[in-house]
């Protein structure tokens, strides 16, 4: 059936190879390449939101293909969702960075929403960036910003065309993910520390009260031992983790603050936004908390 449907695209009878595609997702709703496939044929007759539907059923099972991302991006596009078809670009430039067609709508989409000029000379193109962390200018800049000489402190080496700007952008983006998944580890670790301790826990004193009438002298002797020790135990806890546990919460709190996650502008839901800012006045209730509690430790 599939082949056949493939045959007709190829003899350019869309329509009946597209019955054929939704034969095969009527049997099978999970059958990938012809929900590509189905995505597609709308795409070039011009169905784009019939097209968006194809592809996103795709990439909900399946997210690491470079055409399908690209295509979801072609439909947003096309119905002028500009800011949203830019993150589809990008998703299809990550999974396949050599294809120059994803670069070229990238760029072009890219260009057209921002406007290029510089903030300090609005009417001026924007032609240059600057990447030194030393920079307080604007690091997107006009010829007149250079020839006022802001950069010059770091201009070599640092400043480059604005037509470089996308390339060392995605760059970067690539080798975050590695800070990511660093950051992914260490929770992981801490988690699986957490859990053995529990799990322990749980062993040595719980599901207990039904077995205790069958338990040998020694293994009562065990279990008594463990239960008048039990408070010793809570005490180390609060005294050694709890404290720990505070210190470890409040450095991840103040990072999320310090890398100023609240205050992102792109690539974010209404939803992400409202809960960046509550974690935010968390975070400054926090600080409060503890300067107070500082203070009155002080006193
Ligand atoms: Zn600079
Ligand atoms: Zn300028």
């Amino acid at each position: 059936m599939y082949q056949k449907a493939n045959s007709l695209i190829q003899l350019n009878k869309l329509q009946d190879a597209q019955q054929i595609y939704q034969e095969i997702i009527s049997i099978n709703p999970k059958h990938e390449i012809s929900l590509q496939k189905l995505g597609d044929i709308l795409l070039n007759q011009k169905f784009y939101l019939q097209a968006q539907q194809y592809y996103e059923k795709f990439i909900s099972i399946n997210l690491n293909n470079s055409i399908v991302q690209f295509g979801i991006g072609e439909c947003l596009r096309q119905t002028y969702q500009y800011n949203h078809a830019l993150q589809y670009y990008l998703k299809a430039i990550q999974l396949d960075s050599s294809n120059k067609e994803f670069f070229y709508y990238y760029d072009s989409q890219f260009q057209q929403k921002q406007d290029f000029k510089c903030k300090d000379h609005p009417e001026k193109p924007a032609l240059f960036w600057c990447k030194s962390i030393d920079c307080n200018e604007n690091r997107i800049f006009c010829l007149i910003c250079q020839k006022q000489n802001k950069h010059i402190k770091h201009y070599n080496g640092d400043v480059f065309s604005i037509d470089k700007l996308n390339e060392f952008l995605i760059e970067k983006l690539k080798s975050s993910k590695g800070f990511i998944s660093e950051c992914e580890l260490q929770m992981q670790s801490t988690i699986k520390s957490y859990n053995k301790l529990i799990s322990g826990l749980q062993y040595k004193f719980c599901g207990l009260e039904n077995k205790i009438n069958q338990f040998e002298v020694y293994q009562k002797q065990q279990v008594l031992d463990s239960l008048i020790r039990q408070d010793e135990f809570m005490n180390y806890l609060k005294h050694n983790l709890e404290g720990i546990q505070q210190k470890f919460q409040k450095t991840i709190d103040d990072l999320f603050i310090k890398l100023e996650l609240h205050l992102i502008q792109y690539q974010i839901t209404d939803q992400q936004i409202k809960l960046n800012q509550n974690e935010y006045q968390k975070g400054i209730s926090l600080n409060i908390k503890n300067e107070q509690n500082e203070a009155n430790l002080n006193i």
